[in-house]
This record gives C-alpha cells, sequence and structure tokens, in this order.
C-alpha cells in the first residue's frame, strides 16, 4: 500500500518539507497524530488515521488565494449588512 505522503503527492499535492529536504511527517502534529501536509492548500492527514483512500486533487495556489478571497469578502459583506441594514 501507498503512504499517506506518496498518495498526497499523486493528487498533485507539495508536502511541506522538512530541513533535510525529507518529507515532513510532522506537518500535522497534535496529541498521538501525525502526517504530511500539502504547503499549498494545507490538505494533509494523520498517517495513523489514514484510511488509504486517494486525496483531492491539489487546487493549485491561484485557487488557493480565490477562495481565501472569496471568504473575506463574504465575511466583509456580512459585516456591513450588520451595520448598514438594508
Ligand atoms: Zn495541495
Amino acid at each position: 500500500m501507498s503512504t499517506t505522503a506518496e498518495r498526497l503527492i499523486a493528487a498533485g499535492h507539495k508536502p511541506h518539507l522538512d530541513d533535510d529536504g525529507e518529507i515532513d511527517i510532522f506537518a500535522i502534529d497534535f496529541g498521538h497524530h501525525n502526517g504530511p501536509a500539502c504547503s499549498v492548500c494545507a490538505e494533509g492527514r494523520c498517517q495513523h488515521c489514514d484510511d488509504g483512500s486517494p486525496f483531492e486533487p491539489c487546487p493549485g495556489e491561484e485557487e488557493v488565494v480565490r477562495r481565501a478571497k472569496e471568504k473575506r469578502r463574504a465575511q466583509f459583506d456580512t459585516l456591513k449588512a450588520e451595520f448598514e441594514p438594508s
């Protein structure tokens, strides 16, 4: 069976690397959980909990930025609606 990192890469993700240039399997690290994560979109999985299913394809940097902007705009619109009731 392929590793969590191998399946992450197969879906086009770019895992965080450690100081030695190896895939950082502690990019996700909490409690007893740890695993690799994408440096572009933050997708990742604990390698102990990983069910072996494939990852969704990496959306890529432009799409990540676009989604972040969209989210910010939506938050702003919500605030604006509170201050300027129609
Ligand atoms: Zn990604």
